[in-house]
C-alpha cells in the first residue's frame, strides 16, 4: 500500500502534526458490501452471474410482483456465517429480516429486504498491520440483505439524459460489514479494506473484485480536536471504486472538513459522491438517501434461527486465514515476514508456493523466484496463476538444479522462460538445450591443465604478480566449455594450480 499524500493540518501517521494552532484528527467507519457467490440470488432461484442481457435473470419474487414469495438461500446463509466466523463476530441464534422502504429506479420493490435491529453476526474484528503493529478493528455488525438492481446512464443506447434500468441485480444476495468508527487514517482505512478482500477471497465467499462491484465501500469520516473524546459531525463518502479511490477521497474529505473548523464553520452531516477524475467530492445534488426508511419485520419471511450444529460444522470447514498463514510461513519455510507478506497475499499463491516447497529444501530461492521471476511473467501475460503453465513441482526442480550446480543461473533463467513457453520438465530443457553446467572435477582440472599449458607466459607473469592475468585463465576455461564450467570450482582449481600468491 502506497503511503498517503502529505496533509497539510494531519501528518503521514494521521496524527496531528506539531506547530499547528490547532490539531485535528480523523474518525473513520467503513459500511462494506460484498456481493456473495451464490449462484442463484438470495430469495428466489434466479440466477447471479453477471453480464447476461439486462432484465433476463428475473421473476415476479426478485420484482416484488404481487402474491410473490421470498424462500432464503441457504448458501447465503452460510457465507454470511462464514465470514462472520473468520472475524471472530457472534452468530446471534435468530435474526430478522426486515424491510428498508425507499424509493428509487432500481428498485422496483419500493423496499429492500435487509436486516435491522437483529443482524446475524454481531461484533468481531478485522486485523490490519500498520507499520508493523497489530491493530484490530472492531465491527459493529454483519448483515445479510439483498441488492438493488442498476441504474444505466448509457448514452451509447437511447441518446442523452435517459437512464436505463436493469434488473438483474435485483435480489443478488450481499452482506454489509460495518466497522466501528475506529480506523484513524484513509492509510490505515486502505489497509482495512485490502484485508477484507483478502479474507472474503480466502473464504471463497466473493470475488472482492471492488473495480466490478463485488466490494462497495461507503466511507464515514468526521475531525475532531486531537486527543477528543467525543465524535465529530460526520459525512459519508460514496461512489469509490478501487481501494485507492477510497484512500484519496477520505484525504480530499479530511482536509475539507479540517478547513471548515479551522474557519470556525460547522460540518455538515451529508452525503457525498466522490468524482475519481476530478479528485473532489460534492454533495449528492439530490438528497434521495435523507430518508426515513421506514424499517420493519420483513413479513413474508419468517426469523432466521441457525442451528448451532450447523455453526460448528462451518467452523471447522474454515480455511487457514491469511495472518495466521503468514506466521506459519515464517516459522516453518524460514521466510522473511516481507516474504510471507506477499506469499500469502492470495490463497493460491499461497498454495502455489507450498505445493513446489514440499520438494525443495531452498525454500528463500523459491521464493524468491516466485516473487520475482512468477509474478513478472504473470503480469507480462496478463494472465492469473491459475493460467500459469509451470507446475510448482517443475518450479522447485528448476530451483533445485541452480542451487546444487547442476545449471548457472543465467542457464535457470533460460531454463525457466522455455517452461513458461512449453510446460516441459526443466531436467528435460537442460538436456535438450545442453545447458548442464560442468561441475565434474577431473573434467575441469583436464580444461585447467590445458590452459596452462597453452599459456606458459601468462602464467609466469601472473606468478611475478600480474594478479589481473587470473581473470584471463577463468575467461579461457569457459571458452574451452562453452561457458558450462562451474566458475565456483573453476576459481578454485585454478587458485590450487597457479599457487596462492603472498604479495
Ligand atoms: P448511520 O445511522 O448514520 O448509518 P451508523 O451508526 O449506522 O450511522 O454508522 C454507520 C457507519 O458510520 C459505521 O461504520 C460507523 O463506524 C460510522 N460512524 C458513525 N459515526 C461516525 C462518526 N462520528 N465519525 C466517523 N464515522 C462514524
Ligand atoms: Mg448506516
Ligand atoms: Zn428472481
Amino acid at each position: 500500500m502506497r503511503a498517503t499524500s502529505p496533509q497539510p493540518q494531519l501528518g503521514a501517521s494521521g496524527k496531528p502534526e506539531r506547530g499547528e494552532a490547532m490539531k485535528y484528527e480523523a474518525v473513520i467507519g467503513l459500511e462494506v458490501h460484498v456481493q456473495l457467490l451464490t449462484e442463484s440470488k438470495i430469495f428466489c432461484g434466479c440466477s447471479t452471474s453477471f453480464g447476461a442481457a439486462p432484465n433476463t435473470h428475473v421473476c415476479p419474487v426478485c420484482l416484488g410482483l404481487p402474491g410473490a414469495l421470498p424462500v432464503l438461500n441457504r448458501q447465503a446463509v452460510e457465507f454470511a456465517i462464514r465470514m462472520g466466523l473468520a472475524v471472530g463476530g457472534r452468530i446471534n441464534p435468530r435474526a430478522v429480516f426486515a424491510r428498508k422502504n425507499y424509493f428509487y429506479p432500481d428498485l422496483p420493490k419500493g423496499y429492500q429486504i435487509s436486516q435491522y435491529e437483529e443482524p446475524l453476526v454481531v461484533g468481531g474484528r478485522v486485523e490490519i498491520e500498520v507499520d508493523g503493529r497489530l491493530r484490530a478493528i472492531r465491527l459493529a455488525r454483519i448483515h445479510l440483505e439483498e441488492d438493488a438492481g442498476r441504474s444505466v446512464h448509457a448514452e451509447e443506447y437511447v441518446g442523452a439524459n435517459e437512464t436505463l434500468v436493469d434488473a438483474n441485480r435485483c435480489g443478488v444476495p450481499l452482506i454489509e460489514v460495518v466497522s466501528e468508527p475506529e480506523l484513524a487514517t484513509p492509510r490505515e482505512a486502505a489497509l482495512y479494506l485490502a484485508r477484507l478482500r483478502q479474507l472474503v477471497q480466502y473464504l471463497g465467499i466473493s470475488s472482492g473484485n471492488m473495480e466490478e462491484g463485488s466490494l462497495r465501500c461507503d466511507a464515514n469520516v468526521s475531525v475532531r480536536p486531537a486527543g477528543s473524546k467525543k465524535l465529530g459531525v460526520k459525512t459519508e463518502l460514496k461512489n469509490m471504486n478501487s481501494i485507492r479511490s477510497v484512500e484519496r477521497a477520505l484525504e480530499f474529505e479530511i482536509r475539507r472538513q479540517v478547513a471548515i473548523l479551522q474557519q470556525g464553520g460547522r460540518v455538515e452531516q451529508e452525503t457525498l459522491l466522490w468524482d475519481e477524475k476530478r479528485g473532489v467530492a460534492e454533495p449528492m445534488r439530490t438528497k434521495e438517501m435523507a430518508h426515513d426508511y421506514r424499517y420493519f419485520p420483513e413479513p413474508d419471511l419468517v426469523p432466521l434461527v441457525v442451528d448451532p450444529a450447523w455453526i460448528e460444522e462451518i467452523r471447522a470447514s474454515l480455511p487457514e486465514l491469511p495472518l495466521a498463514k503468514k506466521r506459519r510461513f515464517v516459522q516453518q519455510y524460514g521466510l522473511p515476514e516481507y516474504d510471507a507478506e506477499l506469499l500469502t497475499e492470495t490463497r493460491q499463491l499461497a498454495d502455489y508456493f507450498e505445493t513446489a516447497a514440499a520438494f525443495t529444501p531452498h525454500t528463500k530461492k523459491l521464493s524468491n523466484w516466485i516473487l520475482g521471476e512468477v509474478l513478472r511473467t504473470l503480469n507480462e501475460r496478463k494472465i492469473s496463476l491459475e493460467r500459469f503453465p509451470v507446475p510448482p513441482q517443475y518450479l522447485a526442480e528448476l530451483v533445485n538444479l541452480v542451487e546444487d550446480g547442476e545449471i548457472s543461473a543465467s542457464a535457470g533463467k533460460k531454463v525457466f522462460d522455455e517452461m513458461v513457453e512449453s510446460g516441459k520438465r526443466p531436467e528435460a530443457i537442460v538436456r535438450e538445450k545442453g545447458l548442464a553446467q560442468i561441475s565434474d572435477l577431473s573434467q575441469l582440472e583436464e580444461v585447467v591443465e590445458r590452459v596452462l599449458r597453452a599459456y606458459p607466459g601468462e602464467v609466469e607473469r601472473y606468478r611475478q604478480g600480474k594478479d589481473k592475468l587470473f581473470t584471463f585463465f577463468v575467461g579461457q576455461v569457459m571458452r574451452e566449455t562453452s561457458g558450462k564450467a562451474n566458475p565456483r570450482i573453476v576459481n578454485q582449481l585454478l587458485k590450487e594450480r597457479l599457487g596462492v600468491r603472498r604479495g
